[in-house]
Order: structure tokens, then C-alpha cells, then sequence
């Protein structure tokens, strides 16, 4: 598994310091808001979950090249389910980053029953220290992806602490170097939404000039057909 070092300005980090803060002071004011009652464990009281999600985040835009600090929601409120969208031939992925101090990239078990629900396509695992100028991006899946590999935690070594939280190892993500959009190996194809384009339509493929899974080949073709009926 072959993992992806991050430097994340200095300026930056101390905006993200800010934001736990913020987060933190939020949380007291509103002890009945959504972000206040969905934080389970110590992120109720403990400003760094909150900034090391928020570098985590910021890695991951610098790693595609995007301005964190336009690209991020840094004010508070409640959390829509994703960090940011990119833009690749055929559609916008929504990420969400999930900071991790284990060896897996794993859902917050207080939020297993919003799963299906939240609108994220692809989930990037990153950790990230307050004290270092760096953060590693262990690799992503999409959403399709966690659900069919992901192991329900019994607290076991290696596992993340909370019995029944889901996870997927690491060794078991896709490295970030086969992104949807931005493959370095031309057997690799995948869908913008992240999902493995297994049979493939070699006249949807030659048409688009890209790979797009079953589901989303329709709508990519209709996109195609309107631009270029219009020029
Ligand atoms: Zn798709």
C-alpha cells in the first residue's frame, strides 16, 4: 500500500487550530445541535479530533491541487455528509476525508445508521498530526466499495476501539494514484463516482473519451449529445 505525504503550510495549520477551537466553543453554546450530538467519544471536548479532521481535509484538497481554504466549510453549522467536490470528465465526486489514528479507514459508528444516506461518493482515509507539517493519505473507495469490504469491529487489536464500527484495512484501499480521472495505470478504470467500471461499452468509452460505470453512462451521454449538438 503505498501512501502519499502532504505539506500542509504552516498558515494552514493554524487556521485548522482556529477551527477546533471554534468547534469546541460551538459545541458548548449549542449542546443540542446536530454536530454536537452526533460527536461521540472525546470530540465533544477535545479541540484536535477537530483540527486534525480539518488538516486531514486540507491535505486532500492540496492533493488535487484545490485551494483549501475557499474549498473547505471553515464556519459552523452543521456538517451536509461531504468535504468537497472534484471535478473530473464526467462528474463531480463528493469527498469525505476521515482523519484516522489506526490502520483503516473506518465510519464513525455513531453515524452507521446515516450511511446509505449521507451523499458522499468517495471516502479518502488520511492521519494527520498537529505537530508535524505533513499529512499521509492512506488511499480511497467509494461508497459502493466501503459497504461491500467493510468488517464490523470487535474491538480486537488493530481494530478501531468501538465494537461494531465498519471499517476496511488500509492494505485494502485503492492507492490515490489510480483516482477515477487520474489512473497511472491504463488497466485501472473507474467511474468519477469511484465505482470500478467492470464491462465497458467500447463505443460509450471511444464516444465520451472517458470510462463511466453502467449507471452513469446514460447521463454522460446525454451531457455529450446537448454539447455537441450545440456547437
Ligand atoms: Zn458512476
Amino acid at each position: 500500500m503505498s501512501v502519499v505525504k502532504i505539506a500542509v503550510p504552516f498558515e494552514l495549520r493554524d487556521r485548522c487550530i482556529d477551527y477546533g477551537d471554534a468547534k469546541i466553543e460551538e459545541a458548548k453554546r449549542n449542546p443540542n445541535s446536530r454536530s454536537a450530538s452526533v460527536a461521540w467519544g472525546d470530540a465533544l471536548t477535545n479541540p484536535d479530533v477537530w483540527t486534525r479532521s480539518k488538516i486531514a481535509e486540507c491535505a486532500a484538497c492540496l492533493y488535487f491541487e484545490l485551494d483549501p481554504v475557499p474549498t473547505l466549510r471553515w464556519g459552523q453549522g452543521t456538517d451536509p455528509g461531504w468535504d468537497f467536490p472534484v471535478q473530473l470528465p464526467g462528474g463531480w465526486p463528493l469527498v469525505d476525508v476521515k482523519e484516522t489514528h489506526t490502520k483503516t479507514l473506518f465510519w464513525p459508528i455513531y453515524k452507521n445508521s446515516f450511511f446509505d444516506q449521507e451523499p458522499f461518493h468517495i471516502l479518502i482515509s488520511a492521519t494527520a498530526e498537529i505537530g508535524l507539517s505533513y499529512a499521509t493519505i492512506h488511499g480511497w473507495l467509494s461508497k459502493g466499495e466501503f459497504r461491500a469490504r467493510r468488517i464490523v469491529s470487535r474491538g480486537l487489536r488493530g481494530e478501531p476501539k468501538e465494537p461494531g464500527t465498519r471499517y476496511v484495512p488500509h492494505e485494502r484501499l485503492h492507492r490515490m494514484a489510480i483516482f477515477p480521472g487520474r489512473a497511472d495505470d491504463p488497466r485501472e478504470h473507474y467511474c468519477w463516482c469511484g465505482d470500478w467500471v467492470a464491462q465497458f461499452d467500447s463505443k460509450v468509452i471511444e464516444t465520451l473519451g472517458f470510462w463511466v460505470c453502467h449507471r452513469h453512462a446514460e447521463e454522460a451521454l446525454r451531457k455529450w449529445s446537448l454539447t455537441s449538438s450545440s456547437r
